[in-house]
């Protein structure tokens, strides 16, 4: 189609198509674009070895630290200027072209175009977290165990080709890159906790910080590393200050509005988060707005949450419509019963269980109820899922009498809570709105007027879906077939294309 040598000829060729019928010649250059990159990728880091070879040879050897340290600046430097790239992208692929030399099947999938930089970036991360924890690794002397006494030759259950092949699986599916980073984090933290633990604090050591730098236009930069829970309360704080105090007609961007509501919970002087709508009666959030502190810090109670009776809440009761202005805690963990799974805080996703631990005594927790098949990956199971069949078209699940809630068009508590924890995303593909900020879509629509007609209310025909991936499902761009592991394949009627979105 293109002769990528003639950009006038090229031009004319892409005025002339029609919109139809060029998803797949799309496809066809960017996974062209990611093979090439791959490559020039790869002969930058030959480019940078040379480099480094070349000054290891030049430098006496003296200090080894210090020569490497040369040593590797030269490489930096060589592929910046030979390739005019910045010198942090030149560290990057660098860097990217030492780790795919230790990961052949990940290697193979970028050459082949299968995956983006970044995308093989996070598989390249996840996977040296995870080889750092697989046997043979170099690890600290540890003061001997005296219950296993054969500490030098320990199991090899997990060799790391194991992990390549299931990162590559979970890779392969349409979600984001954070979604993806999420599900291999998960895959980390289950092989080994107490690891995870340590690198999450080897982490903050290296990166915890707050950057206060200038910009231009009267303008400051904020750029900040801090542990996940302080960012999913300063996140959830300023959403509801936002919420309680700013309704629709205010003329602000949304960036605007954070900025204001970040200065006002820290109280700066002057910033108060007023909504600009122009109406005088304005009442964003009903009367809700009257029980926040003066100062705009939106109340958090002074006693501990009655965990009990909090879940019985949770369990018995509709939910309302906003719990995020008047928090029962600060955070919401979901924990399993049995300690398989990895544990996960609402708003950032799987964390390790001395994190979650540490989080404990302020958060609601949410317990784990659906018994799904487990195996030596936590909850990451990878199975053929290809051979699930579809659901019951009618989205009667498959029950000739509508149990319990199925002819009710709001879930229940309980359900709710199943297909979240089920779920985690929105189920749109390319989508990484985590569930519980979604609406819960009957994918055969509820019958109002006959309910014992229409799709039921149960599980296998409820999906979690972001407002703006509902609409477009209404498009009907892409139409969602629910199987019975919970895959949904949403296909394009038009050119009979397949996505296929999962759970957990
Ligand atoms: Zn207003
Ligand atoms: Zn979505």
């Amino acid at each position: 189609m293109f002769s990528y040598t003639d950009p006038i000829g090229d031009d004319a060729v892409l005025s002339s198509l029609g919109s139809s019928g060029i998803g797949e010649p799309a496809r066809d250059a960017l996974r062209l674009s990611r093979q090439a990159e791959a490559r020039a990728l790869l002969m930058a880091h030959r480019i940078g070895e040379a480099a480094y070879d070349d000054m290891l040879v030049f430098l006496s050897p003296g200090r080894q630290m210090m020569v490497r340290k040369h040593a590797e600046k030269a490489a930096v430097g060589e592929i910046s200027l030979q390739l005019g790239l910045s010198r942090t992208k030149a560290g990057t692929w660098y860097q990217l072209g030492i780790a795919l030399q230790q990961f052949p099947k990940i290697r193979m999938a970028y050459l082949a175009g299968d995956l983006s930089t970044h995308r093989m970036s996070v598989l390249i991360h996840a996977a040296e977290a995870a080889s750092d924890i697989a046997p043979g690794a170099p690890t600290e002397p540890e003061a001997p165990d005296v219950d296993s006494p054969d500490v030098d030759s320990p199991e090899t259950d997990t060799p790391e080709t194991d992990f390549e092949d299931i990162a590559l699986d979970l890779a392969e599916r349409p979600t984001t890159d954070t979604v993806l980073r999420d599900a291999l984090e998960e895959l980390v933290i289950s092989l080994d906790p107490d690891d995870a633990t340590e690198a999450r604090e080897e982490f903050g050591r290296a990166w915890e910080n707050v950057a206060i730098s200038n910009d231009s236009s009267g303008h400051i930069n904020i750029d900040a590393c801090v542990p996940a829970e302080f960012g999913v309360y300063l996140r959830d704080r300023i959403a509801a200050l936002i919420a309680a105090r700013i309704c629709r007609r205010d003329p602000r961007t949304l960036g605007q509005q954070r900025v204001v509501a970040m200065a006002a919970l820290m109280g700066t002087p002057g910033a108060d988060l007023v909504c600009q709508c122009g109406d005088e009666n304005c009442h964003p959030n009903g009367e809700r707005d009257t029980t926040q502190p003066p100062n705009g810090a939106p109340a958090v109670p002074l006693t501990q949450p009655d965990r009990q009776a909090d879940e019985r809440d949770r369990a018995d009761t509709e939910p309302t419509s906003d719990t995020a202005l008047t928090p029962a805690a600060p955070w919401t963990l979901v924990l399993d019963p049995a300690g398989t799974a990895v544990p996960r805080l609402h708003g950032y996703g799987a964390i390790d269980p001395a994190h979650a631990e540490h989080l404990h005594d302020r958060s609601i927790e949410i317990l784990l109820r659906n018994n799904v098949e487990r195996g030596p990956w936590g909850r990451l199971v990878v199975t053929d899922r290809a051979a699930a069949p579809p659901v019951d078209p009618t989205g009667h699940g498959g029950h000739a009498l509508p149990p319990p809630g199925a002819l009710t068009y709001t879930p229940s508590r309980r359900l709710r809570d199943e297909i979240q924890q089920s779920d985690l995303t929105c189920r749109y593909p390319w989508c990484s709105r985590p569930a519980h900020e979604c609406d819960l879509d009957h994918l055969v629509k509820f019958d109002h007027a006959d309910p014992l007609v229409g799709g039921w209310t149960l599980p296998e025909n409820i999906a979690p879906l972001c407002r703006p991936d509902h609409q477009r499902k209404h498009l009907a761009l892409w139409l969602p077939t629910m199987h019975l592991d919970r895959s949904i394949t949403w296909t394009n009627p038009t050119t009979g294309r397949q996505l296929t979105t999962y759970p957990r």
